[in-house]
């Protein structure tokens, strides 16, 4: 654990802050073995690549289905891949942190999304960082020099939630207020940032208030867009979870079960949110996608070592 008790901090436009990312172990059970998908895809727009940094996430969330042991999957074959596809990627925008969070407390060891960063960027494609982590600060010289080119963005997640039930979901992420904080901090330095609320789930910020609330907090952050996901109930995460929405609301599992019964997703829920979700956009005028343009090609002295891997001049 790190960082000064709550109540000592200095209120902010956003509650409490904390100047680091808890440390503290997950609360989630049972590991399983890793995770052996490639590290990267293939995709068609808006990203024409996914990539995950690491085999699994450390940070502990209640809903989460990525094993809790993290292995950092090989840079070089992400080499291979982007020498093989260098002309269908180039130009493109990769996604970075689809299966698991692309900062892990794992990163503090290994550095691996620093790594790809570097690779994708000398590669000459924008990326979109998917992350619950101040940890994305730390690669602040890169995202400058990505943001030079228009070639980043920073889309921080932020479950629409109380307080109580998000610390007891997400126990090892950065606590919920300070992600808000993170999104004014990187807009302030001129990194493109955005809000995806998520996930929302039945009774717990699914209802227009609360939606209006982060959709305005994210705005007042500087946030350029607010995605809105609902919540996907995977079978593997549906026990613990359930448990512990029980713990926190005595209707809490009731209302899931009722909404999702056996399936993983509820088409009807997801309508509504998005319903909800689109009319506030409107009124608070907050796109809800961020743009992609064709970043701008990298220069030999922003990554002057990667370039020979496409035989650049
Ligand atoms: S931050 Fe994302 S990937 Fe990591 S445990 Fe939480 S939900 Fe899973």
């Amino acid at each position: 654990m790190t960082g000064p008790p709550t109540s000592s901090r200095p209120p902010t436009p956003f509650g409490h802050l904390s100047r680091e990312a808890p440390d503290r172990a997950p609360d989630r059970a049972p590991d399983r073995a890793p995770d052996r998908r490639a590290l990267c895809r293939l995709r068609r727009a808006p990203y024409v690549l996914v990539v995950d940094p690491y085999s699994g996430c450390d940070l502990g969330c209640v809903l989460c289905s990525a094993p809790l042991r993290v292995f950092p999957r090989p840079g070089l074959a992400l080499s291979r891949f982007l020498a093989r596809h260098a002309k269908r990627v180039r130009g493109g925008w990769a996604r970075i942190g689809r299966a698991c969070d692309a900062y892990p407390l794992a990163e503090d060891s290994y550095g691996a999304t620093r790594a790809i960063l570097e690779e994708l960027a000398s590669a000459g494609l924008g990326v979109e960082i998917f992350t619950r982590s101040r940890r994305v600060l730390r690669d602040l010289d890169l995202l400058r020099s990505l943001a030079k080119r228009d070639a980043v963005r920073v889309t921080v997640k932020i479950p629409p939630a109380p307080r109580a039930v998000t610390v007891a979901l997400e126990p090892g992420a950065t606590p919920a207020p300070d992600r808000f904080a993170l999104v004014a901090e990187l807009a302030r330095l001129g990194i493109p940032a955005g809000v995806e609320a998520t996930p929302v789930m039945p009774g717990f910020g699914d209802d227009r208030r609360s939606l209006g609330h982060l959709i305005c907090a994210a705005d007042e952050a500087g946030a350029r867009y607010v995605r809105v996901t609902p919540l996907r109930l995977e079978a593997r995460v549906r026990p613990q979870l359930l448990v512990r929405l029980a713990e926190l609301d005595t209707q809490g599992a009731e209302r899931v079960l009722r909404c999702f019964g056996r399936r993983p997703w509820s088409p009807r829920f997801a309508e509504r949110v998005e319903t909800t979700a689109q009319s506030l956009r409107t009124l608070y005028r907050v796109p809800g996608e961020p743009t992609l343009p064709t970043p701008a090609l990298p220069s030999r002295r922003d990554f002057p070592t990667q370039l020979a891997l496409f035989g650049a001049a």
